[in-house]
């Protein structure tokens, strides 16, 4: 769909046009991450001027309700006032000092005391960088060199992850990627999410030398894709047999989908996980966290080395507090269920009353959109299965109705407590003329 021409479009205008040229000049394809592009549905990005509660603005004036949250962080709304003033306040004693400050502690206090299988907590500086300290720790704990993952799960851009990986990768159509020797990933074994048959046979064929499991416990970069029953167990069940860690990567479902995240929702204990979006409340921060007996195998208690210069950063720490702080108790969670109950039934209703072929999936406060007419979507080949012409025509129509979508058909949508019923009303509305615009395509 990269060819969509942009004038069938209204949004966005022509200030984001001229942002985007420029920015092309000095950015490989105007972005600093591939899939803010709109790559995978044609036409030109938006970008941004400010952001409140559940709306989003764009430098033309363009008011959107927003449905990305900065792709996953935003549980609590756009420039939240206790996370702003937190943020701010931090700011003004310093912003970076190489040295250990309490806030660091009190982050990690909070991460423990929600997510039940984690007593220890090192901070980084991203999701990516936090998938990457689980495989290097998993590896370094265990002494064994592979690690199984599932196609269509994303772990950021490390390198032996970056195999028939999710979200960006996906939308752009690369399995693996130049500038990846063969070497680095040949210790990847690459197995079907919700397929445990796939999973027992990789352990057949190198049980010995599996270091680790790695999986999203409900894939999030393949739209979304819940676990079927008895598939995280399972994989529990397997790990325990052949001696290799758990590693549960929560940097998108950590928060979103339960206060003590995927693994509470669904009652599966992981080893290891890796966090990141909402842990830093829309900072750029990541967390890995384990038993200490786990975790102390990194430096400088073990000898698996990890470090960072920005790691812990006091900015990060101020806003992760202040957003973990406020999910601890569920009321944002339980405040947010009804609110995406009603959203994911008025889409259904309106894809029905079009007959457009649609379905709706969700866990916790993520949820996924379908052009498909399969009544459940579990693994990845019923994703690539979708329409993503029909799902590229109803998200410019949102977006020219002002309603911000992730631009992919293979994002998953978040919501916010900040999204109330008039943002949900104006959704349904848009959401009238997009499936009338997908049903004449
Ligand atoms: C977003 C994401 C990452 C990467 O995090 P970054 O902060 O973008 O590096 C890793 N794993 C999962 C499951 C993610 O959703």
């Amino acid at each position: 769909m990269t060819q969509t021409a942009n004038a069938q479009w209204q949004r966005p205008g022509p200030r984001s046009a001229e942002l985007f040229e420029r920015a092309a000049r000095v950015t490989p394809g105007g972005v600093n991450s591939p899939v803010r592009a709109f790559s995978g549905v044609g036409g030109t990005p938006a970008f941004i001027d400010h952001a409140s509660g559940a709306y989003i603005y764009d430098v033309d004036g363009n008011e959107y309700v927003d449905y990305v949250g900065s792709f996953g962080p935003m549980i609590l709304g756009h420039a939240h006032p206790a996370v702003v003033e937190a943020v701010q306040q931090q700011a003004s004693k310093g912003l970076s000092f190489g040295a250990p400050t309490g806030l660091e502690t009190e982050l990690a206090e909070l991460v423990c005391s929600m997510v039940d299988s984690i007593e220890s907590v090192r901070m980084v500086n991203s999701g990516t960088e936090a998938a990457m300290t689980a495989l290097r720790l998993a590896r370094g704990h265990t002494g064994r060199k592979k690690v199984i993952k599932f196609a269509g799960n994303y772990h950021g851009h490390v390198d032996a992850l970056l195999v028939n990986a999710g979200s960006g990768a996906l939308t752009l159509g690369i399995p693996g990627s130049p500038g990846v020797p063969e070497a680095v990933v040949q210790d990847t074994l690459v197995a079907t999410y919700n397929d445990l048959d796939s999973v027992a046979e990789a352990f057949k064929a190198h049980g010995d030398d599996v270091a680790c499991v790695m999986v999203e416990p409900v894939a999030g970069n393949m739209n979304c894709v819940p676990p079927e029953d008895g598939f995280l167990q399972g994989l529990r069940d397997l790990c325990d047999e052949y001696g290799a860690l758990l590693v549960f990567d929560e940097v998108m479902t950590g928060f979103r989908v339960h206060p003590g995240c995927a693994q509470a929702h669904f009652g599966v204990t992981p080893d290891v996980t890796a966090l990141g979006k909402i842990v830093g409340g829309g900072m750029p921060v990541g967390a890995v966290g384990g038993p200490s007996k786990v975790m102390e195998t990194l430096a400088p208690t073990g000898p698996v080395y990890q470090a960072g210069t920005l790691s812990g950063h006091p900015l990060g720490m101020a806003a992760g507090i202040a957003t973990l702080s406020r999910l601890k108790d569920g009321s944002v969670h339980e405040a947010i269920a009804p609110k995406l109950d009603s959203l994911l039934q008025g889409l259904q209703q309106c894809a029905d009353k079009h007959g457009v072929p649609f379905l709706t999936q969700r866990v916790g406060a993520m949820f996924g959109m379908f052009f498909t007419d399969a009544s459940r979507v579990s693994r990845f080949d019923d994703v690539a299965a979708c329409d993503t012409d029909k799902f590229a025509v109803f998200f410019h129509t949102m977006l020219d109705h002002g309603v911000y979508l992730a631009p992919s058909a293979f994002e998953a949508g978040f919501i916010s407590q900040a999204h109330d019923d008039t943002a949900i009303q104006r959704t349904l509305e848009a959401a009238d003329a997009a499936f009338a615009a997908v049903a004449q395509a």
